[in-house]
């Protein structure tokens, strides 16, 4: 009797709880990493624009809150493109039905300005289809972009162009990516347009709708105009190189030729990768890819004036804290408490007209209102 009162309810706690809250590690160790690559960072100073966006670049560093930006920053010797950013504000991550978010919800909250159940993909909580500001952007006559460095159907790219109830339907998830058709969308994941059980050759659809379809980067850093698939392999940035800030400059130089604007998403995906394994050194690496891919952006919007650039995260992951770290070297040691997400809010960073919209602590769903009332789009 008394075995039984002792046992229920240590079987009572293990049923409530979450499954976020299994991955915690009390006991992790320290890591230190040693960046040898550093770059500089050249300011932004433009001091006008006109009042509302033509174009919006929206950069999202998947698993990028606070601790990833500093270690980058530290990493880089104090210095980030990210420093140029005078409006800053808070993105509050929690999904319809978790705390702690994924990157499916987090990335249709942001979308769609839907709150909805953890891995959902472009539908709301009772998984009814909510078009992205991506397709309202597109139907208003706007050319739209997604350029990403992991798959091109995973969850952030995918709750842009896709409406299914799970994040792992990728062969559905490219179906709705032919259709829509941004007019570039660059990442990986041929096999699923290729080799598929119904029948359909998506890559012949896509060569048959205009698409310049290219599988290497040499072949698609020559294409400045017209549409463009391109599947690179995804790989770590000590494999892939400059591939993220490049092939975001092959995007707004397509992107640049159309006269009612455009809508372009840039995604860091792979920050996310580093905190899941956590591994200071991949998450520092992909952080300062990243940041050098929103330099990119910077310096279009600095010259163009009619662009509006806005920076965020869909949520923290790795629950990485930094303990050490030397500015002057560029040395940064860090302790992960979590192999999954974290709750924490995610920083925002705005340039450009309509730039202050964003300043101060908002849902992740206002993203989406903020961008259809500033680019004056018909829902
Ligand atoms: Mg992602
Ligand atoms: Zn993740």
């Amino acid at each position: 009797m008394k075995k039984s009162i002792l046992i229920i309810p240590v079987f009572a706690f293990l049923l409530v709880t979450p499954v976020s809250a299994q991955n915690v590690r009390p006991e992790s160790k320290e890591s230190t990493y040693q960046n040898t690559s550093f770059y500089d960072v050249s300011a932004v100073n433009r001091k006008s624009f006109r009042k509302k966006p033509k174009n919006i670049i929206l950069l999202i560093g998947d698993g990028m809150s606070i601790p990833q930006i500093y270690a980058g920053m530290t990493a880089n010797k104090g210095n980030l493109y990210l420093n140029n950013f005078k409006h800053i504000g808070f993105s509050r991550t929690y999904s319809a039905n978790r705390y702690v978010t994924d990157s499916g919800a987090g990335g249709t909250a942001i979308a769609t300005g839907h709150k909805t159940k953890n891995s959902a993909i472009g539908v709301d909580s009772a998984n009814i289809p909510v078009p992205s500001i991506l397709e309202i952007a597109q139907s208003n006559g706007l050319a739209t972009g997604i350029v990403v460095t992991t798959n091109i159907l995973d969850a952030t790219p995918a709750a842009f162009v896709a409406h299914v109830p799970n994040r792992n339907m990728m062969a559905d998830i490219a179906v709705d990516f032919t259709e829509t058709g941004p007019d570039v969308f660059i990442g990986g994941g041929i096999e699923y347009f290729r080799n598929r059980k119904d029948g359909r050759n998506l890559i012949s659809e896509l060569s048959s709708k205009g698409y310049h379809v290219c599988d290497t980067i040499t072949e698609l850093l020559k294409i400045r105009s017209g549409k463009l698939a391109g599947f690179l392999t995804e790989n770590r940035v000590s494999k892939r190189g400059d591939q993220l800030p490049l092939t975001t400059e092959v995007a707004l130089d397509i992107l640049d030729d159309h006269k009612k604007g455009f809508f372009l998403v840039v995604e860091g995906s792979e920050i996310d990768g580093g905190g899941h394994s956590n591994d200071i050194a991949y998450t520092v690496e992909e952080m300062l890819d990243f940041d050098r891919a929103v330099g990119k952006a910077l310096e279009f919007a600095e010259k163009d004036g009619k662009t509006l650039v806005v920076v965020t995260a869909d949520h923290e992951t790795g629950g990485l804290t930094l303990v050490d770290g030397d500015l002057k070297t560029g040395k940064i040691t860090g302790r992960f408490s979590t192999s999954g997400h974290t709750g924490l809010m995610v920083p925002v960073f705005a340039y450009g007209p309509g730039a202050e919209e964003f300043d101060g602590i908002d849902e992740n769903t206002s993203f989406f209102n903020k961008f259809i009332r500033l680019l004056r789009l018909k829902q």
